[in-house]
């Protein structure tokens, strides 16, 4: 199978959701990251997209609506905090679950009574979603495990002779995925932290929780417990400058090519080694994390990544992506 690019060309919105409805995966651009999208009340179009991912079968997918889309018929009832977080963050990089009334595939929830829901911000695909006039199902659109994708070119990496058509809508502002909400209890409850902040969701709600798994639980967001976001060559993790260089010199002395990721004020302190800078601001390094992972793998041999100093907003999410990059943390 040819895979297309599908940058401004006319009518890919059309052509794309024809794809959809024909029972095929297309990927398309969100301010977050690239999704993998299928038809969510096609069973076999979703399981597709588990199949093409190598993703774990108890791992649930997002579905993607648009900003019209009356997902009423979807949910059995809402607390009262939910509407508030729809008119203040949506269309936005913030997905909701709520209790599911099991319209869309069973393999979309993965057995779990809950179905979570997102309204990316996106043109593309806000026009996609429109065009096809159905939930999608959609998780990130990488192979399970590797980098989540923040241009059209990641994508095709992962999956091209495998999908159809990919639709290109640049880099992704955001450049981590979506803030995932438990909308199911009193108060709002974080699974996956992401761009909208707990603190932006307590300042609409008043309140908001950030789950934690209790021993022996299953975990309420199955994704939060696999390995993730990993890049393809050796990692290190650490917390000073001088720690990475040490590393990063006995690297070089037996012949391999490493790389320092880290924050822009850490720079100075590496003495010229070859270095990938994620910026100065939370926002700036959700932007460039994964693109910057995806850069290291191709051309180190060893990435060695120091903890950002900076703190707050959205570094709780850019550190939890970081640590799961570097191999450590797989349990939230
Ligand atoms: P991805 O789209 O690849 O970023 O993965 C989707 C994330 O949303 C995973 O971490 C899932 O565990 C989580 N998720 C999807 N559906 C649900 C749900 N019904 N309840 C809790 N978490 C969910
Ligand atoms: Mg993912």
């Amino acid at each position: 199978m040819e895979t297309r690019i599908l940058g401004r060309t006319r009518g890919r919105f059309d052509e794309a959701a024809a794809f959809l409805k024909a029972g095929e995966v297309v990927a398309f651009h969100t301010e977050t990251v690239y999704g993998l999208g299928a038809n969510a009340f096609d069973d076999e179009a979703v399981l597709k997209v588990f199949a093409l991912k190598g993703r774990p079968a108890d791992n649930p997918l997002i579905v993607h609506v648009h900003g019209d889309y009356d997902i009423a018929p979807l949910i059995d009832g809402e607390p009262p905090y939910a509407a508030a977080l729809r008119a203040a963050f949506l269309p936005g990089p913030l997905t909701m679950v709520y209790p599911s009334t099991g319209k869309v595939s069973k393999y979309v929830s993965c057995g779990l009574n809950t179905l979570a829901i997102r309204v990316p911000s996106s043109p593309v695909a806000q026009a996609f979603l429109r065009a096809a006039d159905l939930p999608v199902a959609a998780p990130s659109a990488n192979l399970s495990k590797h980098v989540s994708p923040v241009t059209a070119q990641h994508v095709y990496d992962d999956f091209h002779g495998r999908i159809p058509l990919i639709l290109d809508g640049g880099a992704c502002s955001g450049g981590i995925e979506s803030t995932v909400l438990d909308c199911t209890g009193e108060i709002p409850q974080i699974l996956r932290e992401g761009l909208v902040t707990r603190e932006m969701i307590a300042s609409v709600a008043g309140d908001c929780g950030i789950y934690r798994r209790k021993e022996g639980e299953r975990p309420k967001s199955p994704g939060m417990a696999y390995k993730h976001y990993s890049p393809r060559c050796e990692t290190a993790f650490c917390r000073s400058a001088e720690e990475a260089n040490a590393i990063y010199d006995r690297e070089k002395a037996r012949g391999g090519a490493p790389c320092i990721l880290c924050e822009s004020g850490a720079i100075a302190a590496l003495g010229g080694r070859a270095a990938l800078d994620l910026g100065g601001t939370g926002e700036e390094m959700a932007q460039r994390l994964y693109a910057l992972l995806r850069r290291a793998e191709t051309a180190a041999t060893l990435l060695i990544g120091i903890e950002p100093r900076v703190r707050g907003g959205v570094m709780a999410g850019v550190m939890n992506r970081m640590l799961r990059a570097f191999g450590g943390d797989h349990e939230t």
